[in-house]
């Protein structure tokens, strides 16, 4: 409580307080994400474009149908808490007890109270830049300092030890890592894993691992849990959830992995604040996660969004004079380059808009690493990434300076 107290009496000072920070920033962006009139082409979704299957809809109807619409364990019901730790052991080579999985309303609250736990107020905490715009935001709301740690993008923005390394200071607590990545795509390899690894054990950081984007993976690319390396488990909190790999957004569930000690303080903090994950969404994950059927949703989608991916970087090939991009690796963003324009990012996602009226998220959003860029989404329909990455290139070419 302390902590928070002290981050608002600075922020205070500075005229603004913490929640008016994060609100600030949202406006702008859901302006875009969830704002956008009827007549425009909107490249901005961060969410599958499939509805949620129909056997796990059938498996919440029976959960309301018995009256399981009551109080749950704070930190989930057992079955899901099971079903989740034998997810982790297959999918993962991940071994969790299910007392050491918290279940929580989607991924992002439990990034939230992660940090509120871990990070003491002025503890810094390494966020890769560029990077899912929710972190620093939400570190700063715990009351710790994200310190952002550069991707190298002429290496397909992978991220070096050394550059890791080079962020510490005797206040860093935590990393963030996110693969595959919301924006660049980036699947961090084994090797790369193993430089963060490295640097974890030797300055002694707890790792939070957001593998939320891990189904949707293109080509040889393979995910891998950091936890699942050697001396890791217990200095990782490993993420996740089923808004993008089952198309269950609107359903909020999201869990972390940890050793007995964090997630025991994660189990509490959910019981204060949101009690417990909604029950009838409980039941629909279990359905989701343990039914046969759920490989063949994801496989279906993800084979879309593989097709959507060529399409968009056809059009990145056909404009290379005016935009580039590293080819996406995984999750289903375009993470596009457009200083061959002469024109910021931010430039471009407000005057394509008012020009064109396509809807793309200004990179400098994730990260200041993201002046020239822009994140297209391809989960949509493959009618709006043709009619939207054609606008863009005219629009582009038009405007080039
Ligand atoms: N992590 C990343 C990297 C994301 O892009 C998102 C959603 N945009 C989330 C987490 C949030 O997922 P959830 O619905 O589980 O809160």
């Amino acid at each position: 409580m302390e902590k928070s107290l002290e981050g608002q009496k600075t922020a205070r000072k500075k005229g603004i307080s913490l929640s008016e920070r994060a609100v600030n920033i949202d406006d702008d962006v859901f302006k875009l994400a969830l704002g956008l009139p009827k007549d425009v082409i909107p490249l901005t979704a961060g969410e599958p474009d499939f509805p949620t299957a129909d056997f796990v809809n059938l498996a919440a109807k029976k959960a309301m149908d018995s009256n399981f619409t009551h109080y749950t364990a704070s930190n989930g019901i057992l079955p899901l808490r099971e079903a989740i730790s034998k997810k982790l052991k297959e999918d993962n080579n991940l071994s969790y007890d299910p007392d050491e999985i918290v279940v929580s309303p989607g991924s992002s609250p439990s990034i939230f109270l992660l940090l509120f736990a871990l990070a003491d107020r002025g503890d810094e905490v390494l966020v890769p830049d560029p990077a899912w715009f929710h972190y620093p935001i939400l570190t700063s709301l715990a009351g710790g300092r994200a310190i952002r740690v550069p991707q190298r993008r002429e290496e397909g923005f992978r991220l070096a030890p050394e550059d890791i390394e080079r962020k510490i200071t005797d206040r860093t607590r935590l990393m963030i890592v996110n693969s595959p990545s919301n924006p660049t795509g980036h699947v961090l390899s084994k090797e790369e894993l193993e430089g963060i690894a490295g640097v974890a054990e030797r300055k002694n950081l707890i790792i939070i691992s957001d593998e939320i984007y891990e189904k949707i993976l293109y080509g040889n690319h393979k995910h891998i849990s950091i936890a699942s390396l050697s001396g890791m488990r217990d200095r990782t909190v490993t993420v996740n959830g089923l808004s993008k790999g089952y198309a269950m957004m609107g359903w909020r569930i999201g869990f972390a992995a940890s050793n007995a000690e964090l997630s025991g303080k994660m189990r509490s903090l959910l019981g204060y604040t949101v009690v417990c994950p909604g029950s009838v969404a409980q039941y629909a994950a279990i359905e989701a996660l343990t039914s046969q059927k759920s490989r063949e949703y994801v496989k279906n989608m993800v084979a879309t969004w593989t097709r959507r991916r060529i399409m968009v970087l056809k059009f990145v090939e056909e404009f290379h004079d005016v935009m580039s991009i590293a080819p996406p690796e995984g999750a289903f963003y375009g993470w596009i380059n457009v200083s061959g324009s002469g024109m910021t990012g931010k430039d471009v996602s407000a005057n394509l808009l008012k020009e064109y009226k396509v809807g793309v998220m200004p990179g400098y959003l994730f990260g200041d690493s993201g002046k020239d860029y822009i994140r297209i989404s391809y989960a949509t329909s493959d009618e709006v990434v043709e009619e939207g990455m054609k606008r863009l290139g005219k629009f582009l070419r038009e405007h080039k300076k």
